[in-house]
């Protein structure tokens, strides 16, 4: 690893920070580019333990169409991310729904939900 480049997701104003390694640093990574130390820890986390947003679909019933389109609100580890997936794939949602309402609460203890990206 050089340097990699990844946009902070921790505040809207998404800082673009260059992560390379640094043996002289005690976390063993340099972050350049956070205007703030949250960014600093994002992007260490970002090359030690990968996580993103994870967006998918559940099953719909009585709705516009067949599957409703989730997002969680927040970062799910990559390792855990088939493990969501399933759960995505034998969850249904019934429809009238708001954009923002929670379909699954706290998936696998993660502390984040899976909320409706759009109103079905
Ligand atoms: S580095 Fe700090 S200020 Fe910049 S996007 Fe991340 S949290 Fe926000």
């Amino acid at each position: 690893m050089d340097e990699i480049t990844k946009t902070c997701k921790v505040c809207p104003l998404a800082c673009t920070l260059v992560i390379s390694v640094d043996e002289s640093n005690p976390t063993g990574y340099r972050v350049e580019g956070n205007k703030c130390n949250r960014g600093k820890d994002f992007g260490i986390k970002e090359v030690t333990e990968p996580s993103r947003v994870l967006t998918g679909r559940v099953l719909l019933k009585n709705g516009p169409m067949g599957r409703l389109p989730v997002k969680t609100t927040g970062v799910v580890p990559e390792s855990m991310i088939e493990e969501c997936l399933e759960i995505f794939n034998s969850t249904e949602a019934t429809s009238p729904i708001k954009r923002g309402t929670v379909i699954i609460e706290n998936i696998l203890d993660l502390g984040v939900d899976v909320i409706a990206a759009r109103k079905a």
